[in-house]
């Protein structure tokens, strides 16, 4: 097989740390070489052994593949109304949800599945190389099978939520609900999913629910993340590290004890500033977290009520921006973050034995994405070396 070597990197963050050169680990004036879909070398250009090819990127820079660990990519229709009467001042309510259900549950499995390719496909565009996706938008048992049969046709990081919220048919029988989630609807979606996710929140499920749809969730074999304090400051954090979710996600409201809690634990916590932003919500103060040694994930919560980006770009301008992430702490966050939430060892870095999933920035360095918003710096996207985006420019 064919080994190639990219060189001419004027800046290359790696996310190693044995290279002690910073949280990002980066090299100047890099090279790397792939070889079967693999990094086989990393260091610098003029230290490079020969390859079968050799490519140079003349001065561009390239960091690993980000990493969307929170995505909701099943559904049908979109909200661009109701964002556009929240900007007017209307508030966020559950209603916007249903209206989704009711979309969803009525397109056919084409539309869906155009409709995941579609955005898998702007993610790309965005520099992502991994993203995870979850059911969630179908709410009940045929529905929410065929959002995850579809979602396992694109990634291998698929999540059963269920338990979003309780659908119109269950009002006032939230408890018969848990039980539909936890039993025939478990049985029916588990072979799909790798794990299993709750929206523990007021309005939605409480501690004693997500807890038994979790628990149930671990019994068939699939693994525990979690939606947590999104709204309130409630008790998700505590069950998530209690249940050693990989992740914790949203935390936009933390008590210093849930702080704590996350720092002595195997749990990621998972930032979504796309949410913040598209709710006119306030932004989680994520310097409370790195002070504490809290692992931080950035993702970016892609849906179309209150997230509709699949631009990891954006997001890291954001995080640096309103949730106080230094630059480095941001495309750490996006890259090696993200794998962590996902318990993936494969993929975050680039570093020997590594999949070679990587982006190529049309900027001297990583710091241009937060510097230079709304910019399109994607040069390339590289997963397991085979180029799947190329920008024209
Ligand atoms: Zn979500």
């Amino acid at each position: 097989m064919n080994s190639v070597l990219y060189t001419g990197i004027q800046s290359l963050v790696t996310n190693d740390e044995s290279l002690e050169s910073g949280l990002l680990g980066e090299i100047k004036n890099a090279a790397l070489i792939i070889e079967n879909g693999h990094i086989s070398w990393v260091g610098t250009s003029s230290a490079a052994p020969e390859a079968d090819q050799s490519i140079s990127l003349e001065g561009k820079s390239v960091l690993p593949g980000f990493v969307d660990s929170h995505a909701h990519l099943v559904f049908a229709g979109d909200r661009a109304a109701e964002f556009s009467a929240r900007m007017n001042g209307e508030s966020y309510s559950a209603g916007g949800i249903r209206t989704t259900v009711a979309a969803t549950r009525a397109a056919s499995d084409i539309e869906l599945d155009e409709n995941i390719a579609r955005l898998a496909t702007e993610m790309y565009r965005s520099g992502i190389t991994t993203f995870e996706t979850k059911s969630g938008y179908g709410l009940n048992l045929v529905d929410e099978t065929r959002s995850l049969r579809l979602a396992s046709q694109h990634t291998e990081d698929v999540t059963f939520l269920g338990a979003h919220v309780v659908p119109e048919e269950f009002s006032g029988r939230a408890d018969d609900y848990v039980n539909l989630v936890c039993g025939e609807m478990l049985d029916s979606c588990a072979p799909y999913a790798k794990w299993i996710d709750v929206f523990c929140e007021l309005g939605a499920f409480d501690y004693d629910q997500a807890k038994a749809i979790l628990l149930a969730g671990i019994e068939s074999n699939l693994q525990p993340r979690i939606h947590a304090n999104q709204l309130s400051a409630g008790r998700g954090v505590e069950l998530a590290v209690e249940l050693d979710c990989a992740s914790a996600d949203h935390l936009s409201h933390l008590t210093d004890k849930d702080i704590d809690l996350l720092a002595n634990s195997g749990t990621v916590a998972t930032l979504l500033p796309g949410a913040e932003f598209s709710t006119r919500s306030p932004y989680p103060d994520a310097s409370r977290l790195f002070a504490a040694g809290v692992t931080v994930a950035l993702a970016t919560d892609c849906n179309p009520g209150s997230s509709y980006t699949t631009s990891m770009p954006f997001c890291i301008a954001l995080a640096v921006r309103e949730m106080k992430f230094s630059v480095e702490q941001a495309i750490w966050s996006a890259t090696m973050g993200g794998a962590k939430a996902l318990r993936r060892e494969d993929i975050g870095q680039i570093a020997v034995g590594k999949s070679a999933d990587f982006v190529v920035l049309d900027a001297p360095s990583y710091q241009h994405l937060a510097y230079r918003p709304g910019v399109d710096l994607i040069n390339q996207t590289v997963i397991s070396g085979t180029s799947i985006y190329r920008s024209n420019k």
